[in-house]
């Protein structure tokens, strides 16, 4: 693969195949043992109490929603004000229980702008959808507040915050769920899995007999006291098949392990980028909020003529992505277009730059440099 390209995961391979090996020996490749060590591992990484392990992020949203919406009584049709500009399992989420997704506007962190969110609350607003752009925190605190005080239910879509600390702390806690992806090219990457962090206790309980089919094995031997019928149990909803498996909690144990280095990493390659294109003015770069020590699992710009800046990147051997196109622009969401002209204009001109470990300065020299030189012959400016 010749290239630079936007991401390369690095696995341990070693480490990660001899924790394979020890599901293979035991013969349990399955829900509990390792998925039941790496909550544990990621509660006591993350400070928070509760963390349920899951074969991907999108479930971990849905359920999110459904359990909030069951907890407290919401009726089909109640609003979810959210971001446009993600991936659009965030928004699915909503859309699977039949609530109503509200887009409002993003701000220079490219997420959710606390003053478009007041905008768009309601009588029927239940909860906000706060998406972490790229590990970065944005207003998420203010956001926090004013879902408190107005009583409405605050999820995190936290897919790119494996390590994402705000003042400190690891994000989550001011959150009633806050939802990880490990997926194949996150910044903590197995090949698909997830976890929920439920506030409340109450809701992490639940949440395991939602991801295996509603099938509660304790309530049968309470009820029946005959905990020697331990084929026994009983089915209390059509739950889904949601739950992780002990192959992918493996590999994100190994994963675990080296998050805090390879996210410094991410930083200061970071750091690198910031400084070769500070000096472009066509080039802008987005910030980190102040007291966000970010995950970095993007290194977003926006540039006018974004499309032709990508071929012609492709054109030097650079391929790098684009987070994301406004969610408004897929005909799934049509009857829910809104005016969010932030994120309509950053859909039409954010590139993600190349960012993993396997690059070196040289090469993020070589990056910067070639968009350097393009965006000003876009903009027909002298070079
Ligand atoms: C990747 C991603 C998800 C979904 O994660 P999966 O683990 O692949 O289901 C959700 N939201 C955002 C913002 C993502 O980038």
């Amino acid at each position: 693969m010749s290239g630079i390209h936007l991401f390369v995961p690095n696995f341990r391979t070693k480490e990660c195949l001899e924790e394979i090996r020890i599901c293979l020996d035991k013969g349990w490749t399955g829900l509990g043992f390792k998925t039941l060590e790496m909550e544990k591992a990621w509660s006591e990484y993350t400070g928070l109490p509760h963390a349920h392990f899951l074969n991907s992020a999108t479930a971990g949203l849905h359920l999110a929603v459904r359990l909030l919406k069951d907890a407290d009584g919401w009726k089909d049709g109640d609003e979810v004000i959210t971001s446009p500009l993600t991936f659009v399992s965030t928004n699915h989420a909503i859309l699977y229980e039949n609530l109503k997704p509200v887009f409002a506007d993003v701000d220079e962190y490219l997420c959710l702008s606390p003053e478009s969110v007041e905008s768009r609350l309601s009588d029927r607003t239940r909860a906000v959808m706060f998406v972490g752009m790229g590990g970065n925190t944005g207003s998420l605190d203010r956001i926090a507040q004013l879902c408190r005080d107005k009583n409405i239910r605050l999820i995190l879509d936290a897919a790119h915050m494996a390590g994402t600390r705000f003042e400190g702390k690891h994000v989550g806690a001011e959150s009633d769920a806050a939802v990880f992806s490990f997926q194949a090219v996150k910044n903590l990457p197995s090949a698909d899995s997830g976890m929920i962090c439920f506030a409340d206790q109450a809701l992490d309980r639940a949440v395991r007999k939602w991801t295996w089919l509603g099938i509660n094995k304790d309530t049968y031997t309470r009820t029946h006291d005959q905990s020697a019928y331990k084929w026994q149990y009983e089915v209390e909803h059509p739950g889904f098949k949601y739950h992780g498996n002990s192959i992918m909690a493996a590999m994100a144990l190994v994963g675990l392990r080296y998050l805090d280095q390879d996210n410094a990493r991410r930083r200061e390659i970071c750091q690198w980028y910031d400084e070769a294109l500070s000096q472009h003015s066509g080039i802008e770069r987005i910030p980190t909020a102040p007291n966000c020590e970010s995950s970095r699992h993007l290194y977003q710009i926006a540039v006018d003529k974004r499309d032709e800046v990508m071929l012609a990147m492709n054109e030097k051997g650079v391929y790098p992505g684009v987070h994301y196109r406004t969610n408004c622009e897929y005909l799934v969401y049509r009857d829910y277009r809104v005016e969010c002209p932030q994120a309509t204009r950053y859909s039409d001109s954010l590139i993600s730059l190349p960012l993993h470990l396997g690059l070196s300065k040289k090469d993020v020299s070589h990056v910067a440099k070639s968009l350097m030189n393009i965006v000003t012959l876009q903009r027909g400016l002298p070079a």
